[in-house]
């Protein structure tokens, strides 16, 4: 049974219990609109740890844009029926007057803050920071889950839980896609049907790839409607990984690959 947790206090009995029995608590923190990619997290963190609370949030600070912020789409009584349907113990879902009483911190990322997300959504990863460092403090949990759907944002957190000092163990996980290749997203819900059936071709410039024909993939990516933001090669965390990210019908879409050499 999935046990709904709204406040601070409802959450610290929650996990009061969890610490007293020496059980290991994993959390999965979301924006909502749940899908097949953050279910992947919940199970991923189910295997690794004996009780999972997913957080259903949607953090202003971190939007940079006040319209998507708004227009952010929300279902709870699907997401709660989703988490209930995949074993997870409990969601937190908590009001923003709450979360703002906590304690939250800045910290120097090395001018990860500064590329590709940093660079298009200036004030984002600051919001990120925020919000997941508070969630952590509050959830107090042993591991905690992210996508590499979102890979600049799991490089941040680590960054951040290493200087903080937080007591948490991060663990990634693969990208969840459709079957087209289009990576799993809430803001999918804001494209065509034709435009979803179609998105396969992000994934598909990633694969073929190579900087030889960069203008040519520009031109491509132009044609179909694509408006590229960026289109970069990182190194991160010793590993080489091809990003992109742009607005298509109007909704922003990121996505990534491993480079192998
Ligand atoms: P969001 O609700 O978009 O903030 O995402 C919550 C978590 O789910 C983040 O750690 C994301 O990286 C992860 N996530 C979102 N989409 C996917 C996906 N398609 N595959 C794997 N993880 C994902």
């Amino acid at each position: 049974m999935l046990k709904e947790l709204r406040t601070l206090n409802e959450l610290k009995d929650f996990v009061a219990q969890i610490k007293l029995k020496g059980k290991t608590l994993g959390f999965v923190p979301t924006m909502g609109y749940l899908h097949d990619g953050h279910m992947s997290l919940v199970k991923l963190s189910l295997s690794h740890c004996d009780f999972t609370i997913t957080s259903i949030y949607v953090n202003p600070s971190q939007f940079n844009d006040a319209s998507d912020f708004e227009t952010y789409p929300k279902d709870e009584v699907a997401d709660l029926k989703m988490l209930e349907d995949n074993g997870c113990h409990a969601v937190f879902i908590p009001q923003r007057e709450e979360i703002e009483t906590l304690n939250k911190i800045q910290v120097d990322l090395d001018g990860l803050d500064e590329v590709m997300e940093g660079e298009f959504r200036p004030g984002h990863f600051k919001g990120v920071v925020e919000v997941v460092y508070r969630l952590f403090s509050a959830v107090t949990p042993d591991k905690a889950f992210f996508g590499q759907k979102d890979y600049q944002q799991l490089m941040v957190i680590k960054k951040m839980v290493d200087q903080a000092g937080v007591p948490v163990e991060i663990v990634g996980a693969p990208i969840v896609r459709e079957s087209n290749g289009l990576a799993m997203s809430s803001r999918n819900s804001r494209l065509t049907k034709e435009g979803r059936l179609n998105g396969g071709f992000i994934f598909e410039t990633l694969q073929s790839f190579s900087t030889s024909n960069l203008s040519n993939v520009e031109r491509n990516l132009a044609a179909k409607g694509f408006e590229l933001e960026y289109l970069e090669t990182h190194e991160l965390n010793g590993e080489k990984r091809l990003f992109i990210a742009g607005v298509y019908e109007g909704v922003r879409l990121i996505d990534n690959i491993e480079l192998r050499a």
